[in-house]
């Protein structure tokens, strides 16, 4: 951590109220960093009067703010966009770091790209780094632009291809769930790298995911560029660990923690309780479907069935797993509807907590009360053990319980990132 409380950083943007930015500059140094939400035709004015010494630049503004600017660097020039700004004896000095944060990200997944045909999606500012990038790496590069000559139209076209990277807001928060290709239209696959970091896995991702080709988000190249900016802020020089160090802390962070178990198994006290320990926010899918329905659970059931509320629940699944950095309980038979899998894992570590049977009580539970809990249990079994990726055991105490769900959340975090 750099110490320079004294200097004035920032980003403007257009929208930025979901910005991870606040959080990793407040790792690399502790300067102020604030967030400037401006109209285009502010723009202008800020720069020339605005009381910053260094400012990032996002979404809309990395082309609109060139014309402001006293000197450019080559790259952000061969680029077309700046991203960080500075002052110099000149003026204002635009650089762009997006061209190592992809660089980096791309060191980092792995994925081979030289001589290899990759499939860029999308064809705006982010899109021209990551082509400058991988055709400085030696990758054969095609643009898919929905007016290209290449399109998603004629994808069929590159079934041949070996990497696809994302630079789309396809899929981005707060249109979770959607997918801009189908991955299954390119057998040859070897990587799949998406720009997005919010939702953690787009769509795209989890698709990847279970057709086992590595992936990867882009808050590695989110963090690495912060890095590189704060590095242009204030003219010095930070270690590449802190790129690892800082994205796995905010990863972490903003994680769902998931409960799933049979009812009755203490997912909701244990959660509040872990919210709570750890300043995380608490949300409970059961609490949430009452709320919308306007009728308690067991009136849902004897009113509508169960088909129903499995509608209400995927609805109330999709609404909170949307979010970052939660605890969240989910009722009992969460994982009877498939499509809540991709909804729980976009964002979050589902941990299966579990309870002696005989504890487990079936007062205004349903189903518990007409299938039997042994029964229901038998059934469920194997859907808990598809959706976890860690168990944790209830203890009498619930400080305890919410200790074990900790450990298996950090174990399965970990697990993943190795
Ligand atoms: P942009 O300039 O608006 O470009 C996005 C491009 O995506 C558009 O030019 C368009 O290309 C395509 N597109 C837009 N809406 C689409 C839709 N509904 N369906 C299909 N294609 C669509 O934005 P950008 O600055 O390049 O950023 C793009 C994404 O990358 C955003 O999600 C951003 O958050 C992310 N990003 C991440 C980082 C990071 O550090 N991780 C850095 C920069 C950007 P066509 O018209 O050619 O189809």
């Amino acid at each position: 951590m750099i110490h320079r409380k004294d200097f004035q950083a920032g980003l403007i943007g257009r929208k930025l109220s979901h910005s991870f930015s606040p959080q990793i500059h407040a790792e690399l140094a502790d300067y102020n960093y604030t967030l400037f939400e401006l109209e285009p035709d502010d723009v202008g004015t800020f720069l020339q009067n605005g009381s910053f010494d260094a400012t990032n630049v996002t979404i809309p503004y990395k082309k609109t703010v060139m014309p402001y600017l006293a000197e450019i660097s080559d790259e952000a020039q061969k680029i077309g966009s700046v991203n960080t700004i500075t002052r110099t004896a000149k003026g204002l000095r635009g650089d762009n770091t997006d061209y190592f944060g992809f660089s980096y990200m791309l060191q980092k997944s792995g994925i081979a790209v030289k001589n290899k045909k990759c499939l860029v999606l999308g064809s705006g500012g982010a899109s021209v780094t990551v082509c400058a990038v991988l055709e400085d790496m030696g990758a054969e590069v095609i643009v898919i632009s929905r007016t290209g000559e290449n399109n998603y139209e004629n994808l069929d076209r590159h079934k041949d291809a070996a990497v696809i990277v994302n630079t789309t807001p396809v899929g981005m928060y707060p249109n979770n769930g959607e997918s801009p290709v189908d991955l299954s239209l390119f057998p040859a696959l070897s990587g799949v790298l998406d720009l997005i970091y919010n939702p953690a896995r787009t769509q795209l991702l989890l698709d990847a995911q279970k057709l086992h080709i590595p992936c990867i988000n882009g808050l590695t190249m989110l963090t690495a560029q912060a890095k590189k900016a704060c590095e242009l802020f204030l003219d010095t020089r930070i270690d590449d660990s802190e790129i690892d160090r800082i994205t796995a802390k905010i990863a972490q962070d903003s994680e769902n923690i998931i409960l799933i178990g049979m009812p009755g198994c203490g997912k909701s006290t244990a959660g509040k309780l872990l919210a709570e320990q750890t300043g995380r926010q608490f949300a409970d899918t059961d609490e949430v479907i009452v709320q919308k329905a306007g009728m308690s659970i067991p009136d849902i059931f004897a009113k509508y069935g169960e088909a129903h509320f499995r509608r209400l629940e995927h609805e109330a699944v999709c609404e909170c797993a949307k979010k970052s950095g939660f605890v969240i309980a989910t009722g009992g038979g969460v994982i009877k509807t498939e499509s809540n899998f991709d909804a729980l894992h976009q964002n979050g570590k589902v941990i299966w907590l579990q309870r002696d049977l005989q504890l487990l009580p079936s007062d205004g539970r349903p189903l518990s009360q007409q299938e039997g809990i042994v029964k229901l249990f038998a059934q469920r079994k194997p859907l808990y053990e598809r959706f976890c990726d860690a168990v944790a055991q209830c203890e009498a105490e619930a400080t305890l319980t919410a200790q074990n769900i900790l450990s298996a959340f950090t174990a399965a975090f970990k697990e993943e990132r190795q």
